[in-house]
C-alpha cells in the first residue's frame, strides 16, 4: 500500500532562497503551460511537450526533468478537473460554477507543491539530508527532520517521486512510500471492540479509555478562545484563527495516530480482529443537547476510523464495522436494551440484571459482541472450502484504504 511520509526541511537561510526561487518558477512555468494547453485545447502529456518544452527550459531556466513535471503537473491538473467535472462535484454544466471552472486556464498558486524524481533529489537518510536540484544549481546538505520511525519507512520503502511543499512559512516534502502488506489473519482470536464517544474519545472492551478528560479540558479551552477571535472579526484575528485552527488538526491528527496505533498493535499482539462502529450517518443518527453536538462534530472520527482501517491493513488486522445502534443502551451481559440503563455520562447499570460497568466500556462490548457475531457468519457462509478465508461474507465489510488517490492518502 502506498503511505506518504512527510518530513520537515531545515534549510539555511541560502537553501531557503533557492527553494523558493525554483517553486516559484516552476509554478509560473505551470500557469504558462496551463494557457497554452487551454488555447490549443491540448491537455495530454506528450502532445503538450511539443508546444511548450522548448520554452519551458528557456524562459525560466528549468532543467529537462523539472521541465517535464511541470508540464505533466499541469497535465494531472486538467485530468483532475475533468474528473470533477464528470463526478459533478462542480454542479451541472450551466451552473456558476462548472462554467467559472471550465471558463479560464487552469492557474497555480506561486507555492503550489512541485514534484521531484530521484534524477533532482537524492536522500541521505542516516545524515537526515537531502539533495535537491534548484534553478542555482544542485543544493547539498539540505536538513530535515523525521521521527526513528518516518526515517526507517523511508530508508526501507521511499520509491518514485516526492513533493516539495511549503506551507505556513515552513518547507516540506511529502515522499511516496510502498509499504508491504502483512497477510491478513483470517481466523482472528476475537475481536477488540473500540467504542467512540463524546467524553473519552475512544474506549476498547478491554477497559481502556483513550484521549479522554484532559484532552476535552483542552479543547473546550480553544473553542473559548476561537469563537473571542471570530467576534474580533479584524484581518489579524482572521490570521490567527485561521493559525490555530491549523495548529487544532495538527493535534487532532497527532492523536488519532496513537489512539490507531495503539489500538492496532494491542489487537495485533493478541490475535485479534478490530470492531468498529460504522460511522457513516453519526451526524443525522446522534441527537445530543447543543454543546456536546459541537464536541462531537468537531472531533475527526471519520479520520480516527481511516487511520486505524489503513494501520490494521498494514498489520495484517481484519476489521469489521458493526451497527452502532443502542450499543450505549444495551447490556452487554444480558442483552437488555433499556434508555434507563444509562444510569449518567459514566456508568451503565442494568435494570434487568443488575449489571454495573463504565458506560463506554459496555458500549465498546457490544461492539465487540456483534463483530464476533458478524464474523462468525461470515466464516459460516464461506464454510464449504476450508479454512474459511477472508473474502466474501454476509455483512461484513473488511477494512479498506480511505482512497486510492495519492493526495488524500494519509501522511505520517
Ligand atoms: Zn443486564
Amino acid at each position: 500500500m502506498k503511505l506518504i511520509v512527510q518530513v520537515k526541511l531545515l534549510p539555511t537561510p541560502v537553501q531557503a532562497a533557492a527553494l523558493e526561487a525554483t517553486l516559484h518558477a516552476c509554478n509560473e512555468a505551470a500557469t504558462w503551460v496551463s494557457e497554452v494547453a487551454f488555447v490549443k485545447g491540448v491537455k495530454r502529456n506528450f502532445a503538450l511537450r511539443e508546444h511548450t518544452y522548448a520554452e519551458v527550459k528557456q524562459r525560466w531556466g528549468l532543467g529537462a526533468q523539472a521541465a517535464q513535471h511541470v508540464i505533466k503537473k499541469t497535465c494531472d491538473a486538467y485530468r483532475t478537473l475533468a474528473a470533477n467535472l464528470k463526478a459533478g462535484n462542480l454542479g451541472r454544466p450551466w451552473s456558476k460554477r462548472y462554467r467559472r471552472a471550465t471558463g479560464k486556464p487552469v492557474a497555480f498558486r506561486p507555492e503550489g507543491a512541485q514534484p521531484y524524481d530521484d534524477r533532482m533529489l537524492s536522500w541521505q537518510i542516516p545524515e537526515r539530508t537531502i539533495s535537491i536540484w534548484t534553478l542555482s544549481g544542485r543544493v547539498k546538505g539540505v536538513a530535515f527532520t523525521a521521527s526513528p520511525e518516518q526515517l526507517a519507512r523511508l530508508a526501507l520503502y521511499r520509491k518514485g517521486e516526492s513533493d516539495l511543499l511549503y506551507r505556513d512559512g515552513m518547507w516540506f516534502l511529502q515522499a511516496t512510500c510502498e509499504i508491504p502488506e502483512t497477510e491478513p489473519n483470517t481466523d482472528p482470536d476475537g475481536f477488540l471492540g473500540i467504542d467512540l464517544g463524546i467524553v473519552n474519545i475512544a474506549t476498547t472492551s478491554d477497559g481502556q479509555i483513550m484521549a479522554g478528560r484532559a484532552l476535552n479540558r483542552g479543547r473546550l479551552r480553544e473553542r473559548t478562545l476561537r469563537t473571542k477571535l471570530q467576534r474580533k472579526n479584524t484581518p489579524s484575528a482572521r490570521r490567527r484563527l485561521k493559525k490555530r485552527r491549523r495548529k487544532e488538526a495538527r493535534r487532532t491528527k497527532d492523536i488519532n495516530h496513537k489512539i490507531a496505533k495503539h489500538v492496532v498493535a494491542e489487537a495485533e499482539r493478541t490475535g485479534r480482529g478490530i470492531a468498529l462502529e460504522d460511522l457513516t450517518g453519526i451526524r443525522e443518527r446522534v441527537r445530543l443537547r447543543k454543546p456536546q453536538r459541537a464536541t462531537l462534530h468537531g472531533w475527526a472520527f471519520a479520520q480516527l476510523g481511516a487511520f486505524i482501517a489503513y494501520k490494521a491493513r498494514q498489520a495484517g488486522v481484519p476489521v469489521v464495522y458493526v451497527d452502532p445502534a443502542y450499543t450505549s443502551r444495551t447490556c452487554a451481559e444480558c442483552g437488555h436494551i433499556d434508555r434507563a440503563n444509562r444510569v449518567s455520562q459514566a456508568w451503565f447499570v442494568c435494570r434487568n440484571c443488575g449489571f454495573v460497568d463504565h458506560a463506554d466500556r459496555n458500549g465498546s462490548r457490544n461492539i465487540r459482541a456483534r463483530a464476533e457475531a458478524l464474523w462468525r457468519r461470515g466464516a459460516q457462509s464461506t464454510a464449504p472450502e476450508p479454512p474459511p478465508t477472508a473474502r466474501g461474507g454476509t455483512g461484513r465489510k473488511r477494512s479498506t484504504t480511505p482512497s486510492g488517490a495519492r493526495s488524500a492518502s494519509p501522511s505520517l
